[in-house]
């Protein structure tokens, strides 16, 4: 019994307190200035049998992390939760994974307001996102305002779907999460929920291989507000396209809000369903653009704020100018400052801040490369028709071109072995193995190959 007790008890501990623990711990150990760049940006989320799941503001945070403080956190961690604790990042980019159906379905037993059980759903939304820090500009201003009376009424605006679509890094993500913060702040009620694409096609898939897309289906067709972002990923995927047609027709019809982004506008959104095309621009379609000068500066000097560090207007002035055209690069830019300055002991000079922006410049090299950029490239370079790499068709130059593309999309993206067989008609992950075996195996007997794969690298950095 006093056991039960014991591991109920530590089952719902609390992840705030263990972490503010360990945030005491760490202070001791490390200069303000690495404290407040580092660690104040970790959020607590979840403290189960000893493991504390902690999220973190980007994949860079992640590495930088790993890399210098990894003896420190788990130390600490063990000092404050015991000797088999153990610590797990969430990163905030990645939030969306696609739990199990189940998981997000939890009766709230202990609140019973009517006779209906209250059911609350995991909305997959980062509270990082705000109105609040989002920085206004005139690349921002039509989908911000729209954003904005959204909040105040999902579904009951003319905004139904609401079609945010601009470049890589300019908001996109932010504020279509910030709708929904918003929403759940003024209608704790309503029923959000955020995802990407890409979660949902592999929610589908999953819901198909276990049989429950009847299921799958009638959760989303329940929601108040469904936010999916970077829609384009749904090229190619036909079955999740028919089946998103069908929950886009019940939550609208109700009167339920949608909200979309992509990276273009709807009309360019080249081999999705027509029947698609011209639903996403019932609504509002609303492009983000780079933000001018002006802004820059204002989001430049508001990250540096939260981050507490005193940067001086040079700098930034410095970065400003030559980072133009993407918000994440301009926070990464500053981060990587801070960083090197911290933890070096070096100063924030002028001079560091040129490396560094320098550094921004050759990453966005390789981030740049994408699936489609590398499908694209071998296909062109092999003569094959783009939609026949997805079909299941063994033709052997067809599937030379799939294996060199999957086994490229492994080398030259960060991209999971799930994420690319998806993107190859549905493919699970073995035959994405199985084509960079492949690929290596005929590389080691056929030196044509390795030149026609180094050509294709090349093309690819270039054209990215
Ligand atoms: P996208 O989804 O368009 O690729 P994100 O929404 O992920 O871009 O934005 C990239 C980063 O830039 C995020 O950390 C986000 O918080 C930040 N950001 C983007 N736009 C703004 C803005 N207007 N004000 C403040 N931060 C912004
Ligand atoms: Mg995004």
């Amino acid at each position: 019994m006093a056991n039960s007790e014991l591991t109920k008890e530590t089952a719902v501990a609390d992840p705030t307190l263990a972490w503010k623990n360990c945030l005491l711990k760490i202070k001791e150990h490390v200069s303000q200035m690495t404290y407040n760049t580092w660690f104040l940006p970790i959020k607590p989320i979840e403290l189960q049998d000893s493991t504390l799941r902690v999220q973190i503001p980007s994949q860079f945070f992640w590495e930088w992390i790993e890399e210098h403080f990894n003896d420190l956190i788990s130390s600490t961690i063990k000092d404050v939760l015991g000797n088999n604790a153990k610590l797990t990042y969430v990163i905030s980019e990645d939030l969306p994974k696609a739990e199990p159906l189940e998981s997000r379905l939890n009766n709230q037993s202990q609140v019973i307001p009517e006779k209906k059980q209250k059911q609350t759903i995991e909305s997959n939304l980062n509270s990082r996102y705000t109105f609040n820090n989002f920085i206004k500009g005139e690349g921002n201003q039509l989908a911000r305002a729209a954003a904005g009376a959204i909040s105040d009424n999902p579904g009951g605006t003319s905004f139904n779907p609401f079609f945010v679509y601009g470049g890589v890094g300019l908001g996109k993500t932010h504020l279509i999460q910030a709708v929904g913060n918003e929403i759940l702040k003024k209608y704790p009620d309503k029923k959000v929920i955020y995802l990407s694409s890409d979660s949902f096609t592999v929610e589908f898939v999953e819901s198909i291989q276990s049989n429950r897309v009847n299921e799958f289906s009638s959760f989303y067709r329940g929601m108040d507000v469904l936010i999916i972002d970077d829609i384009q990923f749904l090229i190619g995927k036909e079955k999740t396209q028919d089946l998103f047609f069908h929950i886009f027709n019940t939550l609208h019809q109700s009167k339920k809000q949608i909200i979309l982004s992509s990276d273009k506008p709807p009309k360019e959104l080249k081999g999705l369903d027509e029947r698609l095309i011209s639903r996403f621009q019932w609504g509002l379609t609303a492009d983000i653009q780079p933000p001018e000068w002006e802004t820059r500066i204002a989001i430049l000097k508001n990250k540096a704020e939260a981050y507490g560090m005193k940067v001086s207007n040079e700098i930034l002035e410095y970065i400003a100018t030559n980072i133009t055209s993407n918000i994440r690069e301009l926070e990464g830019c500053l981060i990587k400052l801070l960083a090197s300055a911290s933890l070096n002991s070096k100063e924030l000079t002028f001079e560091l801040a040129k490396q560094t922006v320098k550094e921004i410049a050759t990453e966005r090299k390789i981030n740049n490369i994408t699936i489609e950029s590398i499908t694209n490239n071998v296909c062109d370079f092999l003569g094959v028709a783009e939609n026949k790499i997805r079909d299941k068709t063994r033709k052997k130059e067809i599937v030379l071109a799939r294996q060199l593309a999957m086994y490229l999309s492994k080398q030259l993206t960060k991209s999971s072995l799930k994420t690319i067989g998806l993107h190859f008609g549905g493919r699970d992950h073995s035959t994405v193995i199985h084509a960079c075996n492949s690929i290596e195996n005929a590389k080691s007997s056929d030196e044509s190959l390795t030149n026609i794969i180094d050509t294709l690298k090349s093309q690819i950095e270039f054209s990215s």
